[in-house]
């Protein structure tokens, strides 16, 4: 049963030095579902998303996601591949290029899905110059949809952390992502950063994107995803909507350590 699924998980592991970070894993995102990850520090959330996104390869199991009417696998993918594919990635704790506008931290990203690359566009090699103008616009449209468009011209230094959040969101939204991972997005941010960063999530999901998303605040993963995943020691040991997962015996112990 494959209709409606965008990503399905299968029996996925890594294992670091002989310890699993992720094991067994199994899982389906449906096609314009906001998933949440959750658990303690250490249970194999960021690495379940590299795994996804290619930036970790899997020790085992295996990974389909859906291109056209059915779900391919993309374990032999590289992450370019799976970038170019539309599964982006914000990392956890994603840094911005210092010296650069926002606009230019956008491009940067930009530049990773095209054929020549940043360095061939930083040359301005002639042939470039229509890619780069098609860029510029994409950038300019995904700085918009998130807010930024007067920052544009500004350092990304000075950019206030939610701001920055966001634009790293621009980034990935600019690769014109079918799933967009998140990994703590809202971590470190004040209430009011909080609150716009799950607007302008909710917002995304009105317009059918699939998401995954890791976040540790209760309340704000109740608010923004349609089910959660909950990892503990890299293993997968609830799935369920919000409410069902609030209930939850085994979360419960997970994170009070019982
Ligand atoms: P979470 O994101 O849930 O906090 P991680 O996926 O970052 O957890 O880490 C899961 C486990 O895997 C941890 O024990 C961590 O130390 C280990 N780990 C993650 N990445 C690496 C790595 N590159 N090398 C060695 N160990 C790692
Ligand atoms: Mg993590």
């Amino acid at each position: 049963m494959t209709a409606g699924t965008m990503l399905r998980v299968e029996g996925l592991g890594r294992a670091f030095g002989g310890v699993y970070a992720v094991r067994e894993v199994n899982l389906s995102v449906a096609e314009g579902e906001t998933r949440a990850v959750i658990g303690p520090n250490g249970a194999g959330k960021s690495t379940l998303f590299n795994l996804i996104s290619g930036h970790l390869t899997a020790d085992q199991g295996s990974v389909h996601y859906r291109t056209g009417e059915t779900l391919h696998p993309i374990d032999r993918l590289s992450a370019h591949s799976r970038a170019r594919q539309g599964i982006a990635i914000v990392f956890q704790g994603a840094r911005l290029f210092h010296g650069m506008t926002a606009l230019e931290n956008v491009m940067v990203g930009a530049h990773a899905r095209t054929r020549h690359g940043f360095v061939a566009a930083a040359l301005r090699l002639p042939r470039h110059h229509r890619e780069e103008a098609a860029i510029r616009a994409d950038a300019l449209a995904a700085l918009d949809r998130v807010g930024l468009k007067e920052w544009a011209h500004r350092s990304a230094d000075v950019l206030p952390l939610g701001q920055q959040r966001a634009l790293q969101v621009a980034r990935a939204l600019c690769a014109r992502p079918r799933l967009l991972l998140l990994d703590e997005p809202a971590s470190g941010l004040r209430a009011g950063e909080r609150e716009a960063l799950a607007r302008l999530i909710e917002s995304l999901r009105a317009e059918g994107l699939t998401m995954m998303l890791i976040e540790h605040d209760v309340a704000f993963v109740a608010r923004l995803a349609d089910r959660v995943t909950v990892l503990d020691l890299g293993e997968e040991i609830a799935e369920g909507t919000p409410e069902e997962i609030r209930g939850h015996d085994a979360v419960l112990a997970a994170y009070l350590g019982q």
